[in-house]
């Protein structure tokens, strides 16, 4: 432990954001590293506690609580506040593959289970995890790590998000030949095409793409496995394979008017916003261009506060988000403690930029769509909602009621529709033949990852539902150890 009374002397900072008017002018990433007296000092806070809650990833109550990574939280938060960036790094890379990611993108389950949470603003856990990372890069630490040997044994990844590059590193680092398979134009899964790059930077995905490959894994792009590739031919070239195809499976609200033009699933304007930073964009592509235009956006989530964001860069007119649940409190309640993920009001950074166009917060609560209105082009007019009441049920249930005389007519030219994903897309899954759960995920049980076909193998949203990054690297990991114990008999890789 750095700093013994750190913790009582010392208070929380956050990391310092560029002006939400000045960056809703660009693209670029959105909030800018600490300096490293910051960083020494934020160090210096954590309490190197007996038994940090922080690192453990426990569920408690069905809920994530600590990082599911297992991240060695209070060793690199010590080696901080000494200053030995490179020893912190080492240590952060025997749990994490990829920090840069996570501590760019990740909402920070560990923080919520600080022990300092209990009664103070935690340690800034994630944005010294990105200080690490970014510090071992700048400084040329970070160099391939080619195989001194390799196994002869082979393996397919179907799906190149961070769960299929997760398990990829972890084979490729004990020998086996790894080639990862790919449907979109470049590999990456939903830290390319999903996330924005305000808040993950695309040259950051790529600069880890092109170290994979220096190491030896092979990536095949624009090839979509069931279509292009058979999985017979896959089961019969690979000795393994494993499925890591996400779930992008949207859910889909139908409604009087729904079919207007302008009315679009939110992966649709996220993916096509994303691909027309790219240079090779390709003019015929169909990109979504709301400038000046009135934007609403159905779902209370990340998703939506993406689309938010991303609306705002184009110039919207107005912008607002339909959320079906009331405001979140400030503090805790009482059937929400520590070390529970804290369900409190946070005012994320689109709805920050948003208060600074609009001045206010473009979220609506309690709110239900009720139909959509076209023009006589058969273009979104308008859109009718009402307000809700939840109530709790005897048998804690909570039903919702709508409000009689809350009718409001809302004029839209683009609605975004982000309620969420239902689980994975099913074509591939039914081509291989894996069998699926009543929710249609891959019927593969966690930490053994096996499926009903023999050699075949499933990880990420694929197989727990539309989830976090940081879980997809956990099972990214777990499916690797599984797989090598299957080629080899046994396995030195980590969980
Ligand atoms: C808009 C959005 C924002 C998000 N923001 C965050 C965030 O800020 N922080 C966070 O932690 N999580 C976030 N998430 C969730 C996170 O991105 C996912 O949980 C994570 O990417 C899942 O990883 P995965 O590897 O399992 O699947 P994915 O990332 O979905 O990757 C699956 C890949 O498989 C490919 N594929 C599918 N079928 C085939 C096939 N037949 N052949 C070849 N390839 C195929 C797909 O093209 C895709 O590239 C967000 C999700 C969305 C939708
Ligand atoms: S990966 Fe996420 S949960 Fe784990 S230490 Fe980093 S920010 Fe926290």
């Amino acid at each position: 432990m750095g700093k013994s009374t750190g913790f009582m002397e010392i208070i929380r900072e956050e990391a310092e954001e560029r002006s939400p008017r000045a960056r809703i002018q660009d693209w670029d990433e959105y909030s800018s590293p600490f300096s490293d007296d910051t960083l020494k000092r934020q160090g210096a806070r954590c309490m190197d506690c007996g038994i940090p809650f922080c690192h453990t990833g426990m569920e408690v109550r069905g809920v994530a609580s600590g990082c599911p990574i297992n991240n060695l939280i209070p060793e690199w938060n010590d080696l901080v506040y000494k200053g030995k960036w490179k020893e912190a790094l080492e240590r952060l890379l025997m749990t994490n593959n990829f920090p840069e990611f996570t501590g760019r993108a990740c909402p920070a389950p560990c923080e919520g289970s600080c022990t300092l949470a209990i009664n103070e603003p935690p340690v800034a856990i994630k944005n010294i995890e990105r200080a690490i990372i970014d510090k071992g890069f700048e400084n040329g630490w970070i160099t391939p790590r080619i195989p001194e040997s390799r196994t002869g044994k082979k393996v397919a990844i179907v799906g190149s998000g961070p769960a299929g590059l997760a398990a990829a590193d972890q084979l490729n680092q004990v020998g086996h030949s790894v080639t990862v398979y790919e449907r979109a134009d470049r590999p990456g899964g939903l830290l390319v095409y999903g996330i924005p790059n305000m808040k993950l930077d695309k040259d950051v995905v790529a600069r880890r793409i092109t170290l994979l490959r220096q190491e030896g894994i092979e990536f095949v792009c624009n090839t979509e496995i069931g279509k292009d590739v058979t999985a017979e031919e896959l089961r019969e070239q690979y000795d393994s394979v494993i499925l890591c195809t996400g779930a992008q499976k949207h859910r889909q609200l139908t409604l009087e008017g729904s079919d207007a033009k302008g009315v679009h699933e939110a992966m649709e304007y996220l993916t096509a916003s994303t691909k027309k930073r790219f240079e090779e964009f390709d003019a015929d592509e169909s990109y979504i261009d709301v400038e000046g235009k009135d934007v609403i956006v159905i779902g209370g989530g990340d998703t939506g506060a993406d689309c938010v964001a991303t609306a705002l860069r184009q110039q919207c007119r107005s912008v607002v988000q339909f959320g079906k649940h009331p405001k979140l409190p400030s503090d805790r309640n009482a059937d929400n403690m520590w070390p529970e993920p804290p369900n409190v009001f946070t005012l994320e950074y689109a709805y920050k930029e948003a208060e600074s166009v609009f001045g206010e917060d473009p979220r609506q609560y309690s709110i239900q769509t009720k139909k959509m209105v076209k023009d006589e082009e058969g273009h979104l007019k308008e859109v009718h909602t009402i307000h809700m009441k939840k109530e709790k049920q005897a048998d804690g249930t909570y039903k919702f009621e709508e409000i009689p005389g809350t009718e409001k007519v809302w004029p839209a030219q683009y609605v975004f529709i982000a309620i969420g994903f239902e689980g994975p897309e099913q074509p591939v899954l039914k081509h291989f033949g894996v069998t699926t759960t009543e929710r249609g995920r891959i019927d593969a049980q966690y930490e053994h990852y096996e499926t009903n076909l023999e050699g075949v193998f499933a990880a990420g949203d694929a197989r727990r539902g539309q989830s976090l990054i940081v879980w997809a690297i956990n099972e990214g990991r777990g499916v690797a150890k599984r797989v090598d114990h299957y080629l080899m008999g046994a396995s030195v890789l980590p969980a």
